[in-house]
């Protein structure tokens, strides 16, 4: 077992496979962006060991992110070989535009489910959000994904004021028509778009009035109560839950059990706070094992309590696609 020193129960470990991404979200990454060198990532092995190490400290949780998990060409080999490690729960958080060809080798690897990132069902919104994406392909992917049972899946927007604000009742809609999860995030300050971020923002209780001024009321699910990250509602007769993962406005530090392997391989302590512990020059100089799962507790039992939002601490020296979102 990982505790931290609040006596937190850390086991949910989200693994960023790569800083690279096919897209560039507003809110994400400038255009320009430096990426890590091959070297600087971890390796397939290396990824596995970290895994190993948590696996056996009672991590029970494993997702898959980035940057782009899909654009890391051994995807399919590093879930399997997660899966092999007998994890509760192994997903993936994906833009995706490679799912259609990816969704069935992945399933077929121990993949059990995906969450996808959808801002807007407008094409030429969805093209100015994300800069690169196409939304046609998206939903190609999600349809492949739901086809070979990579399920429940869970659909992410970012609210962003003046790209799809107008949007989110469209959105929160699908869950009508689909047994899809649709969870709003927040948008949070990082580094370079940390300015971009914080003028954007769109606060849980503005998307909420949007919502039922055009769908009707959202009636809480299991009295308010966070279902991991998010708070959960629903529309009249829908499928599914719409969500509400507003970390700036309604934090959950309280109830957080992660923390991310970055691509470069530092084990992250709190999204929204810099403190991090570098697990990659261990694994380059031979340490055991028990030395890397040693490390590893070390740095859990110093997580950070919660972010510093609310004091204007920002996270200044990565952005999301270089954490692990
Ligand atoms: N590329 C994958 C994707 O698009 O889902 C995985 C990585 S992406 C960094 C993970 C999630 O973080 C996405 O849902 C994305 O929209 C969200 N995200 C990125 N930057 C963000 C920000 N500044 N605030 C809130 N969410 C953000």
């Amino acid at each position: 077992m990982a505790l931290d020193s609040l006596g937190r129960d850390i086991r949910y470990l989200r693994i960023s496979l790569t800083d690279r991404c096919n897209m560039r979200c507003v809110y994400c990454m400038p255009e320009e962006m430096r990426f890590a060198l091959r070297d600087e990532l971890l390796t397939a092995d290396e990824i596995l060991a970290v895994a190993r190490a948590a696996r056996d400290l009672g991590f029970d949780k494993i997702r898959l992110t980035g940057g782009e998990p899909t654009v890391r060409p051994e995807l399919v080999d590093i879930v399997r070989g997660i899966s092999s490690l007998g994890f509760r729960a192994i997903s993936m958080t994906t833009n995706g535009l490679r799912l259609d060809e990816l969704a069935r080798p992945l399933k077929e690897a121990g993949l059990e489910r995906v969450n996808v990132s959808v801002d807007t069902l407008d094409a030429d919104k969805f093209h100015r959000i994300t800069r690169w994406g196409k939304l046609e392909t998206v939903l190609a992917g999600i349809r492949a994904a739901e086809k070979v049972g990579l399920t429940p899946i869970k659909i992410n927007a970012v609210v962003v004021r003046d790209y799809n604000d107008d949007d989110v009742a469209d959105l929160a809609a699908l869950t009508l028509e689909h047994p899809w999860q649709v969870r709003f995030i927040e948008m949070m300050p990082f580094g370079q778009v940390a300015q971009f971020a914080q003028e954007g923002v769109v606060s849980q209780q503005e998307v909420i009035a949007r919502i039922e001024a055009k769908l009707g009321l959202l009636e809480p699910v299991g009295d308010g109560r966070l279902d991991g990250e998010a708070r959960l509602f629903r529309l009249r007769g829908a499928q599914a839950a719409v969500g509400f993962i507003s970390t700036v406005t309604n934090p959950f530090c309280a109830t957080c059990s992660r923390v991310r392997l970055t691509a470069d391989g530092k084990l992250r302590l709190c999204l929204l706070r810099d403190d991090e512990g570098d697990l990659r020059s261990l694994l380059r100089n031979g340490a055991s094992f028990e030395a890397l799962r040693e490390r590893m507790r070390e740095l859990i039992f110093r997580k950070p309590w919660g972010h510093g939002l609310p004091d204007n601490v920002i996270p200044l020296q990565r952005v999301m696609s270089q954490i692990g979102g």
